[in-house]
């Protein structure tokens, strides 16, 4: 069956014929493609065709698809057993691994998602400082929890559609929403709240709304604003944790936050969630403390696995310079081709990660995001699926590069925006 069968079929049975909105194409147009198997830096389709993945299922495969190591890891857990609902020592090891990568872990919950992690740690937050309000940046997606379902990037951004249905208000009440890269308006939400206030949650790199940089001393702001107003501060890793370097952004950069939420990469593409920072704050998470959180799967030993081989071997070969080569050229290509022909768009990257956005302006917030010219990115998008390359279906998204893919696979993408 081809993807056109397979998806009028999924239809019946799956909302959308998706699991996750934004595949669903909604916002590029035509029909998803499905896929059957991937293998390095190319993904190959129910319809016989071949894509160089720039999409690597929204982050996790920062090695490629199918990398022997973490498939290798993968069988051998999986041959032991898929789950025991008790401790495993693989657990502690990844446990310790985050915390020797990470200078100011100190402790680390496993859970499945993204979502999971944020939803815990603002638990956390709320638990740790008796406070009910957080603030959070405009255009930054958190997972799709009820309270952060409030102005959100990523599928809802795309689909034009800024909260949900079914989120009450009496949830999203304890919720403020600042623009990105605004110190001013958040120190103005402080200062009205700031009693009440338990933490900022912030991507310290925004990705879901396209790539989006923060602003010198933005990052450097909120943790002095949180320090003054005895808040705390928490940054939502699971993009970029890992993806710049065997740390977090925040080690990076040199921002010190509370809490850090991890997942995707720490997972080599199996379901992962953590929370991590230091063990003040930790310890009031149960058992130890009054802050309940729990999961079935949570630790799961084959996900576990695939996340300590990954970042094992991200740790031995260090492909981030390779990798950054690769996606500054893609820019560089880009932004040379956007000059020489007049368009209008721009390609901003960092380390692995490249968005190109249809605007010559430089975009620092989610308004600025949303004056690019979505119709022509979607022309862009299909462009590019019809000369194989499959990158993320939405304007408002990071495109990556993995340690799997060469000067071969950029060609294909930097070659077919002539086509
Ligand atoms: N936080 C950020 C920054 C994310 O980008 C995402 C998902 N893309 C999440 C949280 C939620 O993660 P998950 O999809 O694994 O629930």
């Amino acid at each position: 069956m081809n993807s056109e069968d397979l998806f009028e079929r999924a239809q019946a049975v799956i909302p959308g014929g998706v699991n996750s909105p934004v595949r669903s194409f909604g916002s590029v147009g035509g029909t998803p493609v499905f896929m059957e198997r991937g293998s390095g830096s190319k993904m190959y389709s129910a319809d016989g065709d071949e894509y160089i993945d720039f999409c690597c299922s929204w982050g996790p495969l920062v090695l490629g698809h199918a990398h022997p190591r973490v498939v290798d890891a993968i069988c051998r857990s999986a041959e032991k057993g898929t789950s025991f609902g008790a401790n495993t020592e693989a657990e502690v090891e990844l446990a310790e691994l985050i915390c020797n990568q990470i200078p100011y872990a100190e402790m680390v919950r496993l859970m499945s998602s993204g979502t999971e992690a944020v939803m815990t740690a603002l638990r956390l937050a709320r638990g740790y400082t008796g406070r009910s309000k957080i603030i959070k940046f405009d255009g930054c997606y958190h997972g799709h929890s009820d309270c952060l379902l409030v102005s959100a990037g990523s599928g809802l951004l795309t689909s034009g559609n800024p909260t949900s249905a079914g989120v009450t208000r009496a949830i999203t009440d304890d919720v403020l929403v600042a623009p990105y890269n605004n110190l001013a308006a958040v120190e103005q939400l402080v200062s009205e709240h700031g009693d009440s206030i338990a933490a900022i949650i912030v991507e310290p790199i925004a990705g879901n709304m396209g790539l989006v940089m923060p602003d010198e001393g933005f990052l450097e702001g909120l943790r002095t604003i949180c320090d003054k107003n005895s808040s705390l501060l928490l940054f939502d890793e699971v993009i970029t944790g890992f993806r710049l370097g065997v740390t977090t952004y925040g080690t990076i950069c040199g921002v010190t936050p509370d809490l850090t939420t991890l997942g995707k990469i720490i997972g080599g593409g199996m379901p992962i969630g953590a929370v991590t920072g230091k063990t003040e704050i930790m310890k009031s998470l149960a058992p130890l403390g009054n802050v309940y959180q729990a999961g079935t799967l949570s630790g799961n030993p084959v996900a576990v696995a695939a996340g300590l081989a990954t970042l094992r071997e991200l740790i031995e070969t260090d492909p981030y310079p390779a990798m950054e080569k690769l996606a500054l050229n893609i820019s560089c290509e880009i932004n040379r081709h956007a000059e020489n022909v007049g368009a209008e768009m721009h390609c901003a990257t960092k380390g692995s990660m490249f968005t190109t956005f249809f605007t010559k302006n430089q975009i620092t917030n989610l308004d600025e995001a949303k004056t690019c010219d979505t119709k022509a990115h979607s022309a862009f998008f299909h462009k590019m699926l019809e000369n194989g390359v499959y990158l993320p279906p939405s304007q408002f998204e990071v495109c990556f590069v993995s340690a799997a893919h060469n000067e071969q696979d950029i060609k294909m993408l930097i070659n077919a925006k002539y086509s």
